[in-house]
């Protein structure tokens, strides 16, 4: 089944108008406040509250904005929907890595190719295709930036505009069949709080995320993730009479990192492969520190980093007679996918949406995690589904017009293939 003209433009019209209205609300997480509070920042309630209003009006039932700033709603399934309920997952804040007060959104319209420069607040600012070569596609289309000072906040304000756009439609057009549909937006995702202190108990078994970037992508898998800390003991011995007793742990903490895999690094690493990444150093002639992340997909690999680093500290010991070396690996998160594969259902028909939308499916492995990947792993399978955005956390942050609508649309199509179930 498409949709008509009529239903389309109205979820552009929906999307692209209560978009632009949610990027001007300053909802910036605050990472120092993580674990501390939640939310982190107490703006985030000033969207919380519109949106809370917005779904009582499009006739969701049990609507509740709790202490911690999640945000819930119920919207009953059609009438001959089947008993399937799904939830619809978005997250109001945003990251703190550049400014996200006063947004001032702006659309080129009918672009036609080139660098983006122009940004009233920074003219100096250029958006090339070295940095975005996806606006390569994007011609003819209309492009919403910021202005310059500020990222625009499409991650995840386009995934939040598009569920509320899909809600809209449910309610003008009755045509659209849908399941129960839970609504949920969180506060802090952008700090890795975002389901610190979600209500499981308004969770439906099935959740998407839309909070991915270009249209089509599909994400169903993530890291899998470890910390590791490399405690190096040293000797310390005065200087002037070290010859032969003193072990320097900082130095030799040195060597040890660059006897580390050149290239197992972010910055040499993408699609599928893996790294070790050192956050960060620190250490005297007595001791020192070394704190690093080791990421893959696949859990042998990790298990294969984890073995090397305990293999170079058995032969720095060898080689720094009364060195030693402690490591402690601590696993941080699963690979999402040890869950969403005893649910391929959950991923087919997200495919099959994103199909109807007219749009080609890039799933792809997220180089990171994300609160679906964490609900996932809590039991509650949530895909992550795009939002349209690209280049998240920056001043150079656009969305196409046209990524807003297929998002809308996706969610459409993905609560009509639930609703035959
Ligand atoms: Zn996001």
């Amino acid at each position: 089944m498409s949709l008509s003209q009529e239903i389309k433009d109205f979820l552009q019209e929906e999307a692209l108008t209560r978009f632009l209205s949610y990027v001007k609300v300053h909802t910036t997480s605050d990472e120092s406040q993580a674990g501390v509070k939640t939310p982190s920042s107490d703006n985030q309630f000033d969207l919380q509250r519109i949106l809370e209003k917005e779904l009582q009006e499009l006739g969701l039932q049990d609507v509740e904005l709790d202490n911690h700033c999640y945000l819930y709603g119920t919207l009953p399934a059609s009438p001959g929907a089947g008993n399937a309920v799904i939830g619809l997952v978005a997250h109001v804040d945003t990251s703190s890595a550049v400014p996200g007060d006063n947004v001032k959104p702006r659309i080129i319209e009918n672009y036609q190719g080139g660098p983006i420069g122009d940004f009233p607040e920074d003219p100096n600012l250029q958006i090339t295709y070295n940095d975005s070569p996806e606006l390569k596609k994007f011609i003819g289309d209309d492009i919403i930036t910021a202005s310059g000072r500020t990222l625009l906040s499409a991650d995840d304000k386009a995934g939040i505009a598009e569920i509320m756009a899909a809600l809209a439609a449910f309610q003008k057009y009755p045509e659209l069949k849908h399941p129960e549909v839970r609504v949920i937006f969180t506060p802090d995702e952008e700090i890795g709080m975002g389901t610190a202190k979600i209500n499981e108990s308004k969770l439906p078994k099935f959740n998407y995320t839309l909070d991915g970037g270009e249209p089509g992508e599909l994400e169903a898998e993530c890291f899998d993730a470890w910390g590791a800390e490399i405690k190096f003991q040293g000797i310390s011995v005065h200087p002037g009479f070290a010859k032969n007793k003193m072990i320097n742990a900082a130095t030799t903490a040195a060597r040890f990192l660059a006897a580390m895999p050149d290239f197992e690094t972010p910055e040499h690493t993408e699609l599928r492969e893996g790294f070790f990444h050192v956050t960060s150093i620190a250490g005297s002639e007595e001791s020192a520190l070394i704190k690093m992340i080791i990421r893959d997909f696949e859990v042998p690999q990790n298990e294969k980093r984890m073995e090397y680093l305990g293999k170079l500290a058995e032969y720095f010991e060898a080689r720094y007679q009364g060195l030693k070396i402690d490591i402690e690996f601590k696993h941080q998160y699963q690979n999402m996918w040890v869950v969403m594969e005893q649910y391929p259902e959950s991923i087919e028909l997200a495919h099959k949406a994103i199909e109807m939308a007219g749009v080609e499916v890039d799933q792809k492995a997220i180089r990171g995690g994300t609160d679906g990947s964490k609900l996932s792993l809590m039991g509650y399978p949530t895909p992550n589904l795009f939002a349209g955005g690209v280049l998240f956390h920056s001043r150079k942050e656009w969305i196409a017009k046209s990524a807003l609508l297929k998002a809308a649309e996706t969610a459409v199509h993905l609560c009509a293939l639930w609703a035959e179930k």
